[in-house]
């Protein structure tokens, strides 16, 4: 699966806001409260004609009359907030389910009260917990646990407290995982949607394999009612546990091994949230609705579509046959077999037996699409649109052809299957999803146009490497629980970079990939972070696993090691890997067990992976030279060390390194492989200069003493090629995080930068801009006006030249284009008055009487936030929304809509894009982080969150990573205690919808770290800028 795009979104737009709101909503703050008009609640129905209502943000009072005053001090906050991470960390590690009564929220604090001495409360706070926990384990126990003879008693273990089912009866099973004695063999599924009626009937046939003796039968169902159920042709009482979202069936006799049948007829509807057998509709051209059915199974939601053994090491054979009306056409993962008329007005589409598969890859669609189609080897290639984006999927099928032959041979096994079907789904949440045969994507991620720019292309381009890549990884040979999740995300992260630069080198994917790894490294940093490999349980655990760590970390570290093994050794250990476990089910060491099998290097590929996949985190090599003496050190680079474990973390790190004389060509490099807390490392002559991490392929932050920086910063500014531009880029990210972690003052920041005038690379340039951007915008939520304005003419001094040197004309360079929207959404969104002019003439030329004029692809998102500033221009850009068939305008047009300073359309965009009716609910996360970049809503935002929790928590599962993009849009920027305790306070108040998430934990720490550094560098920045 792929997340949507807009996570993966660097932000270097620092601010947009017209002084006029913002100056009204600081005036309002300080007045005496009026009668406040909720419209976090209350839709305003047009944010045109909307009245006076004035809205205030809840938090917005306490929030400018916290900053500068001292609520309650230092000690007194940490201990407040570590209780509550105690709390919510003792909550993870002890329920298996997700609790109503938390002891997070039976402690709100009253804030301003009095506090206990530091002791008492430390002391009361591990009682309330205790208590907490043993009312909770109370609370857990089944019903049956009180009665006399609802729980079988065998014996004395906690496997035989049985629940009660929703019959009343005991449900024989008492473990969110399925017994392992009764696999699945085959399945046969007969669907009859309704798209009329929105509901669906099926038959299912399931031939399971019994291997160990049992008297009970247990798998996944969710929001099924259930006809009839048959065991071996016989009718069967099924037990259902909802909670668990397991049915089962207890039988009178043990069940012998051997193969058995079971049948079950039910009926369900079609689900109104994007996951399970859901419907989707849209609005063609002509203004009429239109409906489709498809499905999202990955992680946990095929169990909504059919009763299943819904664990991915069920793997099994599935034969779809699917019930629909003429005029629509269906589609399943595998090939049409036949077709038959049911002389009812409606025909039966069957498809071939599928190869054996786990259950969460399984997919259906059906749909009135169009599509295009072309012969690779042995397989049928298609893509499939809504009738009026037709014109819209050549670029996909050309593409995704090219990649499955680069597969087929970089894999060395021919894609298994006749057909692949890449289909547009008008409504879908993740950005694609790799189901065998018939991949599902975001229209955006998909549709490119005859107009379309590289930088588009290269958005699909990288969603469909991603996804082919899974039908070898993930697909062919799947992980056997989410634990190990990253052996399907991590790798087809990777193979995503590695494949496009083979295949479509103009795509400067490179660049791209290098600041992926930026970005993982500073998620990595917290102490709620979490290893590659973790342990995973509950339904939200599983979700929560589609996180950067799995993602951009899994796809980091198969680059360091690629870059320690040589690339054939590499090659090789992969194509054995799927060779020895195809079809089958795998755990991390089964790779590093090929990989090692095959490599020739003197060290065990497995032991040095084993320390990237089992601990969080990743080192600080902190290097300090004496002559030709380097003593090596490494730590965990952990951002907040204060509350982190004690224990020591060691990595066998691949160092890499090159010096002044031989330093940007790759035979330069040299390796030395440090597994130890320190070693020293002998040079053979005198160097001038030592720079680590060659191109920045290890997954570690290099730290140098006083002189190695000074040599570094002193080269670079003789001269910028001394290093590669990935370096260079290495360099400015490393230095940052290390002023963040209080290794180096903020002034040795500035003394790098210092060489960036002569800098022309894109790379480090754009690190440059988001680093310091995030300073930018830390500053101007805080109301540092003073400092804001000095920062922009810092940025001015070092990057307006080059902001101003753009061109405003078509560019067909990725990298240039890269480049260039960096600078100059920086430019327009610090109001530099030649980037708003040219802005405004591209716009003009654009919306002219009669005009073919198109706007740079790379610079329309630029063009529109300039003109959805006025209320004409916001009109004109919505209307461009609603009515443009081209995906990527459409995606820039929203988030120009999103950036407007005007209250009330921020306001009607939230509720329009939460309810769905004018923007897809899909985009509300995208449409909340767009928002949260500027002054004038982020509150807004936050507040808007808030009250909404309960709905929003209806449309996206708790832990998706939708939801962690709306908790890191809305409070990755909070820096003020007071921001803190409210943060603290509202996830504390979620209870099971939510408050035990890894990134509330995240959350909270993120806002802490803030709140640090500016305590910290706020003086050295006011001396500096
Ligand atoms: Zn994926």
């Amino acid at each position: 699966m792929e997340p949507a795009n807009h996570l993966n979104q660097p932000e270097y737009g620092a601010i947009e806001r017209a002084p006029v709101p913002r100056n009204m909503i600081e005036n309002s703050m300080f007045e005496e409260e009026p009668d406040v008009v909720d419209l976090a609640k209350e839709s305003p129905t047009n944010p045109i004609d909307s009245d006076d209502a004035v809205y205030e943000p809840r938090n917005s009072r306490l929030l400018v009359r916290g900053l500068g005053e001292n609520d309650l001090d230092e000690d007194e906050e940490d201990y407040e907030s570590s209780a509550r991470l105690l709390g919510m960390s003792f909550m993870n590690r002890s329920s298996n389910q997700r609790s109503t009564s938390s002891p997070y929220t039976r402690q709100q604090p009253s804030g301003l009260c009095s506090m206990p001495s530091a002791k008492t409360l430390v002391v009361g706070v591990l009682i309330l917990v205790l208590v907490a926990s043993i009312a909770m384990v109370i609370y857990f126990l089944p019903g049956c646990t009180f009665t006399r003879n609802g729980c079988k008693k065998d014996n004395s273990t906690m496997d035989n407290i049985y629940p009660n089912s929703t019959s009343g009866e005991p449900f024989p099973w008492t473990d969110l995982r399925l017994p392992g004695g009764v696999h699945p063999v085959h399945y046969d599924i007969s669907l009859h949607p309704n798209l009329t009626s929105m509901n669906f009937r099926g038959n299912i046939s399931i031939t399971v394999q019994v291997t160990e003796v049992t008297n009970k039968m247990v798998l996944h169902s969710s929001y099924m009612n259930i006809v009839k159920a048959t065991f071996q042709g016989k009718e069967v009482k099924i037990l259902e546990y909802k909670p668990w979202q397991q049915i089962a069936i207890k039988f009178p006799e043990d069940l012998q091994k051997g193969m058995y049948f079971l049948n079950i007829i039910y009926t369900a509807n079609l689900s109104t949230s994007y996951d399970g057998f859901y419907n989707s509709s849209y609005v063609d051209t002509t203004g009429a609705k239109r409906v489709l059915a498809t499905t999202q199974f990955e992680p946990l939601a095929a169990r909504k579509a059919f009763p299943c053994f819904d664990e991915p090491a069920f793997k099994s054979t599935f034969l779809i046959k699917m019930i629909r009306e003429p005029k629509y056409i269906s589609l399943s993962n595998m090939p049409k077999a036949k077709t038959t008329d049911l002389k009812n007005g409606l025909l039966e589409d069957e498809f071939e037996k599928s190869v054996i598969m786990s259950t969460y890859l399984v997919a259906f669609v059906v749909a009135e699409f169009n599509s295009v189609s072309k012969n690779v080897s042995k397989t049928t290639v298609s893509v499939y649109a809504v009738p009026d984006k037709k014109d819209q999927i050549h670029y996909a099928l050309d593409t995704a052809g090219k990649l499955l032959e680069f597969y087929n041979t970089f894999f060395d096994i021919d894609y298994p299957l006749l057909k692949l079907d890449l289909v547009a789904i008008p409504d879908f949440l993740a950005g694609a999803m790799e189901n065998w045969g018939l991949i599902t994507f975001r229209e955006n991620m998909l549709l490119v146009g005859n107009d379309s720019s590289p930088i588009d292309k290269q958005l699909v381009t990288s969603v469909i490497a991603h996804e082919l890549a899974h039908q070898w990884f993930g697909n062919l040979v799947t992980m056997k629980w989410w634990n190990d999740l990253w052996l399907n995300e991590g790798f087809a992260t990777y193979m995503q970079y590695t494949s496009i630069e083979t295949v479509f080198p103009d795509l400067d994917m490179d660049t791209e990939f290098l600041s992926i790894r930026f970005k993982a490294l500073a998620n990595d940093a917290l102490n709620s972070s979490h290893p590659v490999s973790s342990i995973v349980k509950t339904p939200e655990q599983v979700e929560e696993m589609f996180d950067s760590v799995s993602y951009e970390k899994g796809a980091s570290i198969l680059l360091m090691l690629n870059s320690t093994l040589t690339e054939e050794e590499f090659r090789k250990g992969v194509i054995e890997y799927l060779q020895a476990h195809e079809f089958q089910n795998t755990k991390s060491e089964d790779l590093w067990n090929s990989l090692t099998n095959v490599s020739k290097q003197p060290f065990s590929v497995a032991q040095m992976m084993n320390t990237w996949t089992i601990q969080k985190g990743f080192p600080l090599v902190t290097v300090t030279r004496n002559g030709t003496q380097v003593t090596l050190t490494q730590e965990h680079f952990l951002l907040n060390a204060k509350n982190a474990p004690t224990h020591d973390s060691l990595w066998h790190i691949p160092l890499t390194y090159v010096n002044d004389s031989c330093s940007a060509l790759s035979s330069c490099k040299q390796v030395f492989h440090l597994k130890d807390k320190t070693a020293t490392l002998k040079l053979p002559d005198q160097v001038k200069w030592l720079k680590f991490n060659y191109r920045s392929d290890g997954f570690y932050i290099v730290h140098y003493d006083n002189e190695g920086w000074e040599a570094l910063i002193e080269a670079l500014r003789n001269d910028v090629k001394v290093l590669t531009h990935k370096d260079r880029a290495s360099l400015i990210n490393n230095v940052f995080a290390l002023s963040r972690l209080g290794k180096v003052p903020f002034r040795q920041v500035f003394n790098l930068m210092e060489y960036i005038k002569n800098e022309t690379e894109t790379a480090p340039l754009t690190e440059a801009l988001i680093q310091l951007g995030q300073i930018f915008r830390l500053l101007d939520k805080r109301s540092e006006l003073h400092l804001v304005s000095r920062m922009k003419s810092y940025i001015l001094v070092y990057f307006g030249t080059l902001m101003g040197n753009q061109s405003w004309q078509l560019e067909s360079s990725v990298s240039k284009m890269t480049l260039r929207s960096a600078l100059l959404e920086m430019a327009c969104s610090l109001d530099i008055a030649n980037c708003t002019q040219q802005a405004k003439h591209l716009y003009d030329l654009w919306t002219a009487p009669n005009s073919t004029y198109q706007i740079p692809s790379d610079l329309m998102r630029t063009v529109f936030k300039v003109a959805a500033q006025t209320e004409e221009g916001w009109g004109v850009i919505l209307e461009t929304y609603k009515y443009s068939i081209s995906d990527p305008e459409k995606h820039k047009a929203l988030e120009a809509l999103a950036s407007t300073q005007d209250v009330r359309k921020i306001l009607w965009i939230l509720h329009k894009s939460l309810d769905g009716s004018v923007i897809p609910t899909p985009e509300f996360p995208l449409v909340v982080n767009a928002i949260c970049k500027n002054f004038a809503g982020y509150l807004y935002a936050w507040d808007f969150v808030k009250e909404n929790w309960d709905k929003i928590t209806q449309k996206f599962p708790v832990g998706s990573f939708a939801i962690q993009s709306l908790i890191t849009s809305t409070t990755s920027q909070f820096s003020t205690k007071t921001h803190l305790m409210e943060a603290q306070n509202f996830f504390s108040s979620l209870g099971d919808k939510g408050s035990q998430m890894r990134i509330v934990q995240e959350a909270i720490e993120t806002i802490k770290l803030n709140k640090r550094w500016i305590e910290t560098n706020l003086e050295t920045l006011q001396e500096w800028l």
